[in-house]
């Protein structure tokens, strides 16, 4: 009797992934799903919490794939091993503050752990050389077989063709001939394939799987190493950045502004944590204020807090503060006008 091969896929949600899953299924590998929550991840956060995406679907698309191909999913939280990936990437950033050679690194390591603790064959990845300009080129895929500890356990069904043979395809377990070579940029094969695979519905493919290929998630990332003097991060810190508008009026603290009712909902769980404050003559946004402020910065607040509440234009508006470990006290103050609030306070 044959012994029927175990691999993990690393799920992020997207096409890629769950083709490279399909065809090892196709070819009766038992596989399961393995998916990283490192903070950072786009799925359904934003979405989640803003009112006005209340119409989205708030479907996590790694859970999703793993239900659509039948397999188990196993989400694994690496936020606290992640900054080290985040904050000293040996490969450096793409465009913005991506890692994404050092990520994938990391990942599949974690994967190759993972294999060794659960008695699994090998990995698989939706990666196709070319697609990603930093992490998925023919030689950044040697890279990450190497620094991972995978070595040729590391199978990416999508490029096997253009690639060497791993040991999956040695030993027979699964054959290379049923795999593909897809290679560059190019969406079509892909979408094609699925066509042929029965898979009509699946995430769109975007930039990338993260925040940190966001230029203004980046920036504001940025600001927060450089205000605070150390690239250390919580991750209350990285989920607050994905939320409001951030203006940075002095070195010394910066303020978060709700947008909409669902940000205001989401900051006002802070509120312990952060002093807060919000008009109370008029409606407006919940406003955090993060950093050490003293009597006079309270006041510029207060009036900020004014300018995007929706008294912008009276003569004076009431905000109440709620300075931590202090009494609540009550500000009339004369909202900031748009010229008093210069470009560079916004992250
Ligand atoms: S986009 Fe983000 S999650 Fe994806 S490889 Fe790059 S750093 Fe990693």
């Amino acid at each position: 009797m044959t012994t029927q091969r175990k691999a993990v896929s690393l799920i992020s949600g997207g096409l890629d992934s769950m083709l490279a899953t399909k065809a090892m299924l196709d070819q009766g590998i038992h596989v399961e799903g393995i998916n990283f929550f490192t903070g950072f991840c786009v799925e359904g956060h934003t979405h989640a919490i803003r009112k006005k995406d209340k119409a989205k679907p708030k479907r996590n698309n790694a859970l999703w794939v793993a239900e659509q191909l039948g397999i188990k999913l196993h989400i694994v939280d690496v936020i606290d091993e992640y900054k080290d990936v985040v904050i000293n990437p040996k490969h450096g950033y793409g465009s913005n503050l991506n890692p994404c050679l050092d990520c994938k690194c990391f990942m599949v390591r974690k994967a190759h752990e993972w294999i060794e603790e659960h008695d699994f064959d090998f990995i698989i990845t939706g990666e196709v050389v070319g697609q990603r300009p930093m992490s998925q080129r023919r030689d950044t895929m040697p890279v990450i077989q190497r620094e991972s500890g995978a070595e040729d356990r590391l199978l990416r069904p999508l490029c096997a063709h253009i690639l060497p043979e791993t040991l999956p395809e040695r030993e027979g377990w699964v054959d290379r001939e049923k795999l593909y070579g897809f290679n560059g940029r190019g969406r079509k094969p892909q979408i094609a394939l699925a066509a042929e695979m029965g898979i009509s519905d699946f995430a769109q493919p975007a930039g990338g799987c993260c925040f940190l290929t966001d230029a203004a998630y980046s920036s504001k990332l940025s600001d927060l190493w450089s205000s605070r003097g150390s690239r250390e991060y919580e991750i209350d810190d990285i989920m607050l950045l994905k939320v409001g508008r951030h203006l940075r009026p002095r070195p010394h603290f910066k303020i978060i502004v709700g947008r909409e009712e669902g940000e205001n909902k989401f900051l006002e769980g802070y509120r312990k944590q952060f002093t807060h404050l919000y008009s109370t003559s008029h409606p407006g946004p919940m406003v955090l204020l993060d950093g050490e402020a003293n009597a006079d910065d309270l006041q510029l607040a207060a009036r900020l807090a004014a300018r995007f509440s929706q008294g912008k234009s009276a003569d004076s508006v009431t905000i109440e503060l709620h300075e931590k470990d202090a009494d609540v006290v009550e500000l009339d103050v004369v909202p900031l006008t748009t010229d008093e609030i210069p470009v560079e306070w916004y992250l």
